[in-house]
């Protein structure tokens, strides 16, 4: 089990045989799966899915087994200490200020714009869905990411689309703040703070 916490931080990945190898840096947060394998392993149903499609945890519920963080394929799960407990935590895509209608942090404050965020129905996410080499990380594990990606990309011209299913105009409002998914990612806290 993966006990460190890693934030939302980008991982080195191998593309191509040799010996056209390349080396990039591939974003890896949770890509609020469709068929989410860290919903269906949770013994408390702390993982859940909100009904606008995001994939949350409700802190209050989760013991600290780390079964979730095993059980996602992409590594975008870490654990984290509350108190005197390790709990799961991982990238909620800012779900309140998406609630609010801002964009998630790392989106706002990427000082390339290599991010974006919306609906697949929103024509600016639709024609970036739609460009050559957009594709989601490792499709062959049947989990239906919803974070996309552009590659190979020259420099600083990378796409990445953070699409969930339902308009944010569905999402009903729920306690969030008070069961902690309000909170920004330890990275994009200090990104913040650093200007
Ligand atoms: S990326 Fe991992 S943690 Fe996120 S929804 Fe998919 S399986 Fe779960
Ligand atoms: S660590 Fe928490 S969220 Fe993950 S499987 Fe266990 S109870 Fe569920
Ligand atoms: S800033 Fe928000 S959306 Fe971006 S990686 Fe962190 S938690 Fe996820």
């Amino acid at each position: 089990m993966k006990r460190e916490a890693s934030g939302c931080g980008s991982k080195p990945r191998r593309r191509g045989p040799f010996p056209d190898v390349t080396l990039e840096h591939v974003r890896v947060s949770c890509a609020h799966c469709a068929n989410a394998e860290c919903i269906k392993e949770c013994p408390t149903g702390a993982t859940f899915r909100a009904e606008d499609g995001f994939v949350l945890i409700t802190q209050e519920r989760c013991i600290g087994c780390g079964t979730c963080v095993d059980a996602c394929p992409y590594g975008a799960r870490y654990m984290r200490q509350v108190g005197q407990m390790l709990k799961a935590d991982k990238c909620a895509w800012c779900y309140a200020r998406v609630y609010e209608g801002q964009k998630p942090v790392c989106v706002e404050k990427c000082i390339t714009g290599a991010l974006l965020f919306g609906l697949s129905s929103d024509p600016a996410i639709k024609a970036a869905l739609e460009e050559p080499g957009v594709d989601v990380y490792h499709p062959e594990y049947n989990t239906k990411p919803q974070l996309y990606r552009k590659s190979p990309r020259p420099r600083h011209n990378d796409v990445k689309v953070l699409a969930p299913n339902a308009a944010p105009s569905s999402m009903k409002h729920r306690a969030w703040a008070g069961e902690g998914h309000g909170r920004t990612c330890p990275k994009a806290a200090a990104n913040t703070s650093t200007g």
